[in-house]
């Protein structure tokens, strides 16, 4: 019988070491683990696309993205709204 095709799970590895470097948690998988306003484990980092996701797409990649923007901005003027 002929060989037709062979499937892997290739593991996902991050590009970069920065966001570990500054104590940003990693899921079992591998992606940057977040909560569902793209927050890292680090207060103050937030994390998007590829490195997050396993749906790796463009479409997702900016969809996050523009998440992690807007949320990081509610945060910012939550915490300047407190400390005023
Ligand atoms: C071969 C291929 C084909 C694909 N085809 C499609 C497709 O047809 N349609 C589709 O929707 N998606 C496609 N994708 C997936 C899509 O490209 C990704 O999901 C998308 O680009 C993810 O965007 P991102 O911004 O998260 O990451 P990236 O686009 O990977 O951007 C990350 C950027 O960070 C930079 N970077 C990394 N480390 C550092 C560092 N230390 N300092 C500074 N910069 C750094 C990198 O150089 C890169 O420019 C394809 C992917 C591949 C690999």
């Amino acid at each position: 019988m002929s060989l037709k095709a062979i499937y892997a799970r290739v593991p996902f590895v991050q590009n970069s070491d920065i966001p570990t470097k500054l104590g940003c948690e990693l899921t079992d998988d591998g992606l940057l683990q977040i909560d569902s306003f793209q927050r890292t484990s680090v207060d103050g980092i937030y994390a998007c696309g590829d490195s997050t996701i396993w749906m790796r797409s463009v479409a997702n990649a900016v969809a996050t993205g523009a998440n992690a923007g807007a949320f990081l901005n509610k945060d910012l003027i939550k915490k300047a709204f407190y400390q005023n």
